[in-house]
C-alpha cells in the first residue's frame, strides 16, 4: 500500500476504494512483521481493529467523517490512553494501566483517528538515543547499527518505517525534533502551552510539550490543528486562538523570506556533511528569493548548561510521586516503610533517571540553590530576550537539527555529557518556549538523514510549517 499523505488515504477511504479495516490490518501486520525492532512497547491489535470496523460502519450509515478519519497513529508511551498500558519505558510503571485519556488522545479520537499502539522511548523521556529504555533499543530504520534518536525514538522509527502514518512524541529539549532529524521525517514542537499536557507524564513541566512526527508538513499541521487549544485541565494551556494552519502555510512564500542564520549554529566542530547539506539548502532558498541574514545569538552551550540544571530540578520533584505506594512497581524485599520507598525507587528507576533525580535534588538544595538553579533561571531569561529580539528582524532562525548524523548504538552510552550535547541545537527553543521543527533536507555520504532545524516566534506554527514545507527534500 503506497500512501503519500493522509489526504491520499482519506480520499481513498471516503470514495470506498479501501476500508479502514483494510488499512489498519495492513499496519498491524507490518508492526508484527517488524516485531524484533522493538518500536512499539504495546500494540492495540484488538482495539484498533474494533475501532476501524466501527469507523467503516459509521461511513456506511452516512455519518460525517472526522478530520482525521481512519488516520493510523502511534502514541509515545508517556501519553495516557484509558485502559492501555502506560510505561514511560520504565520498570517502575511496567504494568501500570492508565485510568483516563490524555486531552490530546480524546481530541484525536473525536476526529476519528485510530491508535495502533504505544511506542518505545527513553525512560521518562530522558535521553537522546532511545538507549535508556527498560524495554531495550530501537534500531534506526536507515541503518540498524545506529540509534533512531530520542527520546521519542520509537515514534520516529514507527513513522519512518511505515508502522504508523503519524506519531505523537513529547519534546522537553529536542525529543521530537532530534529523532525526526535522525529518521528523515518532520518533527514539530509547538509553542509551550499550545497543546494541553493533561495526560502527558511530566518530566520537566515548564519545558514539556507534546509534538507531532509525520512524513510531511501537511499531515503534521492537520494533527496539530486538532490537538491545539485551551484545555481546562491544564492551567498552562494557552487561550490563544487556534488558526487554520493549512491556510497559514499557504500564505508563506519564499520571495522576501528573511532567514536568520546564527554563527553559533555552525561551529567549527559541526560534522562536515551536515554543514554542507544545511548550508546548501539555505543557498538554494536564497536563489529562490529568500534573504539570508547573519544574526548573533548566545552560545548554545550555555543553553545546555542551564537546561540540565532546570530540567533535573523539575524532574526530581515530578518523579517524587513514584514511590512504590501509589503507582507501579513495589519492591518485595523491604522490612519497613522507608526501606520500601528506597528499594522501590532503587530497583524501579534506571541509571539515567536516578542520575537526574540526584542532580536535581542537589541543585535545589539550600546551599546550592542560588549558585545553580537561580543562575540557570537567569540564563533562561537572557535566552528569551535575545531570541525575541532576533525574531523582530527575521522571520525564522535556521540551523542543523543535530551536530552529526545518527550515531552508532553504544557510541555515547559511556559518557552522559557527550550524550547531553546531542541536543545542543534543539535545547534553546525549549528554553525560550518558541515553536521549532526539524525537516528532512538531505542524506549524507553514508545515506544517513540530515535535518534542518527552524525556530519561529511564539504561536507562529503555521508559518513555521509553511517554511519547512519549502525546504523539505522530496522523499
Ligand atoms: N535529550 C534531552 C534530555 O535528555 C531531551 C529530552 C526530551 O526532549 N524529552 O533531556
Amino acid at each position: 500500500m503506497q500512501l503519500s499523505s493522509y489526504e491520499d488515504l482519506r480520499s481513498r477511504l471516503l470514495s470506498h476504494s479501501i476500508t479502514c479495516e483494510e488499512v489498519i490490518r495492513f499496519y498491524l501486520e507490518r508492526i508484527d512483521h517488524h516485531r524484533e525492532d522493538n518500536i512499539y512497547i504495546t500494540v492495540f491489535h484488538d482495539a484498533a481493529l474494533e475501532r476501524a470496523k466501527a469507523l467503516d460502519r459509521k461511513l456506511q450509515e452516512g455519518g460525517t467523517p472526522g478530520r482525521l478519519f481512519g488516520m493510523p497513529m502511534a502514541i509515545k508511551d508517556n501519553i495516557a490512553i484509558k485502559g492501555g498500558r502506560l510505561t514511560c519505558a520504565s520498570k517502575i510503571l511496567e504494568n501500570y494501566e492508565s485510568v483516563y485519556d490524555a486531552t490530546v488522545v480524546q481530541r484525536l479520537a473525536e476526529e476519528d483517528a485510530v491508535f495502533l499502539g504505544k511506542t518505545n522511548m527513553d525512560e521518562f523521556a530522558m535521553g537522546s538515543s532511545n538507549e535508556n529504555s527498560a524495554f531495550g533499543n530501537v534500531p534506526n530504520p536507515f541503518d540498524k547499527n545506529r540509534v533512531p534518536g530520542g527520546s521519542s525514538g520509537g515514534s520516529a522509527a514507527a513513522v519512518a518505517a511505515g508502522l504508523a502514518m503519524v506519531a505523537l512524541g513529547s519534546d522537553t529539549g529536542g525529543s521530537v525534533r532530534q529523532p525526526a532529524g535522525f529518521c528523515d521525517i518532520v518533527g514539530l514542537k509547538p509553542t509551550y502551552g499550545r497543546i494541553s499536557r493533561f495526560g502527558l507524564v511530566a518530566f520537566a513541566s515548564s519545558f514539556d510539550q507534546i509534538g507531532v512526527l509525520a512524513r510531511n508538513c501537511d499531515d503534521a499541521s492537520l494533527v496539530l490543528g486538532v490537538m491545539a487549544g485551551k484545555d481546562g485541565r491544564d492551567a498552562t494551556s494557552s487561550l490563544h486562538d487556534v488558526p487554520d494552519y493549512g491556510s497559514e502555510m499557504a500564505n508563506v512564500s519564499v520571495e522576501g523570506l528573511r532567514i536568520g542564520v546564527p554563527k553559533s549554529f555552525f561551529p567549527e566542530t559541526l560534522n562536515a556533511d551536515v554543514a554542507c547539506i544545511v548550508k546548501g539548502k539555505l543557498q538554494e532558498l536564497r536563489d529562490r528569493g529568500a534573504e539570508l541574514v547573519d544574526i548573533t545569538l548566545p552560545e548554545s552551550d550555555y543553553a545546555i548548561a542551564a537546561y540540565y540544571i532546570l530540567v533535573t530540578a523539575e524532574a526530581s520533584s515530578n518523579l517524587a510521586r513514584f514511590d512504590g505506594a501509589r503507582y507501579g512497581y513495589r519492591s518485595k524485599h523491604s522490612e519497613d516503610l522507608s526501606a520500601m520507598y528506597v528499594n522501590s525507587r532503587t530497583e524501579g528507576f534506571g541509571r539515567e533517571v536516578k542520575r537526574r533525580i540526584m542532580l536535581g535534588t542537589y541543585v535545589l538544595s539550600a546551599g546550592y540553590y542560588d549558585t545553580y538553579y537561580k543562575k540557570a533561571q537567569q540564563v533562561r531569561r537572557v535566552f528569551q530576550d535575545r531570541y525575541r529580539e532576533a525574531l523582530e528582524k527575521v522571520d525564522v532562525i535556521a540551523g542543523p537539527t543535530s551536530p552529526y548524523p545518527p550515531f552508532g548504538i553504544g557510541d555515547k552510552t559511556g559518557d552522559p555529557l557527550e550524550m547531553y550535547l546531542a541536543d545542543v541545537f534543539t535545547v534553546p527553543a525549549s528554553i525560550v518556549g518558541m515553536p521549532a521543527i526539524s525537516v528532512p533536507v538531505g542524506l549524507d555520504s553514508l545515506n544517513l538523514p540530515v535535518g534542518m532545524h527552524l525556530i519561529c516566534n511564539f504561536f507562529e506554527e503555521g508559518k513555521l510549517l509553511g517554511i519547512a514545507r519549502l525546504m523539505q527534500r522530496s522523499l
